[in-house]
């Protein structure tokens, strides 16, 4: 009562414990099972049977903190599902530091905060030539310091090419790009190596 969950109604006979609206809020983001009337009438009814010399105290102790250890790893389980979605993976090493690189929400960043290597989801570079920066070139990037792509397009002519997208690093890590064309005029792609 003294944190305001709940008030006292009725008079002596009939005694009322009411939940305020702070209450009401607080029993929202509680667990169902913690808020069940049933469990608390459960409760009090072994807390009388110990009294009574009928109940065993340790067994009341272990049903209660069995019944809380579920909480809590039910608890805990979403919080590392929520924690694994949100995990940074490490997607290769900079070429410019050889710190990792990771992935996140926006683009693909140095774990180094001296070095300033990213590479933007929505880079403008791929844009240009009618693409976008996926992982998988990413990882390419970093391994080789190069990636083949097909079919970009030019958006001067709407054409469509082949070509391989060279990575170096400024002076301070920023990334460039660089742009090699097919030098065999309508060949197939060399066909030695498929991507993964
Ligand atoms: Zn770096």
């Amino acid at each position: 009562m003294q944190r305001g969950f709940i008030e006292r109604k009725g008079d002596r006979k009939t005694r009322h414990l009411i939940a305020t609206d702070k209450g009401n809020a607080l029993i929202t983001v509680m667990p169902e099972q913690i808020q069940s009337p049933s469990m608390t009438a459960e409760w009090e009814q072994k807390l009388l049977g110990i009294e009574r010399g009928e109940y065993e105290a340790a067994d009341f102790m272990d049903g209660i903190s069995g019944m809380i250890a579920g909480l809590v790893a039910t608890y805990e389980k979403a919080k590392g599902a929520d924690a694994l979605m949100s995990r940074n993976k490490v997607i290769g090493t900079c070429p410019h530091c050889g710190a990792e690189v990771l992935e996140k929400q926006k683009g693909w960043f140095c774990s180094n905060s001296e070095c300033r290597f990213i590479l933007w989801k929505d880079s403008a570079y791929f844009t240009k030539i009618g693409k976008r920066l996926t992982s998988q070139i990413v990882e390419r990037l970093l391994k080789d310091g190069r990636a083949r792509l097909k079919d970009c397009k030019s958006q001067k002519t709407g054409k469509t090419y082949n070509a391989d997208i060279l990575l170096s690093t400024e002076a301070d890590g920023r990334p460039q790009f660089s742009m090699e064309f097919d030098k065999r005029k309508g060949g197939n792609s060399d066909g030695g190596k498929s991507p993964r």
